[in-house]
């Protein structure tokens, strides 16, 4: 996969260029942050790190997770992801030209995945929590005929784009889903926990909404990963109020845990971080260490393949997936 498959350069600029306009037109008004325990563990041990578009970002001393603190109070947060030209143009500009490419490349992978993994939920009920326009789901369903499928998207434009797929549709955020308590077999989260003001309150909720024995499957960004570690806050990932939290795998396999989850899996499934840092260098976006301009100058495409891997392997790419269960009993 290459990063230019899911994102488009020249559009990606003009968002964060949009983000940053937005940062200081909703949340230059400091009334509209309060201060946080880390996302993850709920300590108060932060150690500032770096100031992008206005907001601070710290690390857990405890469980290492980078937060922004202040962060925006819960209502103007949702009213920033309602009213803001940059959540618009995320939908209108970046993410339609990109969709199919990222169905491919993406939500189909991420199908089979499941499909793979979990194959006795075939006929079961399979929620998505912030599920856009549905293509997970719609790919699961090619695989699972026989599913019960429901879109979780808060968002009225989404959410009526699910129900035109003749997706099952609960139009409200995950917190406000009633009368539905123990009866998904397996709730998905892509990309979500890094955006939510208190990620802990979605996972808890979650484990509310599954049967005993079901399971949560989540992705999100690690701030352990290589790209975001090498780039820190020059890191496109890296884009306040929208990214408030990047947790990493001990900290995220921590936080399913304090739950009531037994985890079964936290890895990083990532494979575009050497892309993504390469990438910058290229445009000469930022400084990225003398080792890594010489490797990419003088590094052959097996030595760059072989350190994706690596990362890969050893839970260091940015993007990162745990597989929770809750316990049968
Ligand atoms: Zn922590």
């Amino acid at each position: 996969m290459k990063e230019s498959d899911i994102r488009n350069p020249c559009i990606h600029e003009r968002y964060l260029e949009l983000v940053r306009e937005d940062a200081g037109a909703f949340f230059g008004d400091s009334s509209r942050l309060e201060d946080t325990p880390c996302p993850a563990c709920r300590a108060r041990k932060f150690r500032a790190e770096f100031v992008k578009f206005g907001f601070t970002y710290g690390s857990c001393e405890d469980c290492r997770t980078l937060y922004v603190n202040p962060r925006p109070k819960i209502g103007p947060l949702t009213d920033f992801y309602v009213k803001s030209p940059s959540s618009r143009f995320w939908v209108e500009e970046f993410f339609k030209p990109v969709a199919e490419a990222r169905r491919e490349k993406m939500f189909r992978p991420r199908a089979q995945h499941v499909a793979g993994l979990l194959p006795d939920l075939a006929r079961e009920t399979i929620g998505d929590i912030g599920a856009g326009y549905g293509l997970f789901l719609e790919e699961l369903r090619r695989l699972w005929p026989e599913g019960n499928f429901m879109a979780i998207e808060p968002s009225p434009e989404m959410a009526a784009i699910c129900r035109a797929k003749k997706l099952g549709v609960a139009e409200v955020m995950i917190e406000d889903l009633e009368g539905a308590d123990g009866s998904f077999a397996l709730l998905t989260a892509f990309e979500l926990l890094e955006h939510l003001h208190t990620p802990e309150t979605m996972v808890r909720k979650a484990f509310q909404l599954l049967k005993p024995g079901g399971y949560f499957l989540a992705t999100t960004l690690s701030g352990e990963g290589f790209d975001i570690q090498v780039l820190w806050e020059k890191s496109r990932s890296v884009f306040p109020p929208h990214h408030l939290n990047f947790l990493n795998p001990d900290s995220l396999a921590g936080l399913c845990r304090r739950a009531g989850f037994d985890v079964q899996a936290a890895e990083t499934p990532g494979v575009l971080d050497w892309q993504i840092v390469e990438g910058t260098l290229q445009r000469n976006e930022a400084e990225v260490g003398r080792f890594w301009a010489t490797l990419s100058r003088n590094g052959s495409a097996e030595a760059k393949q072989d350190l994706q891997a690596w990362i890969t392997k050893h839970r260091f790419s940015s993007h990162m997936r745990v597989l929770a269960q809750k316990p049968s009993s």
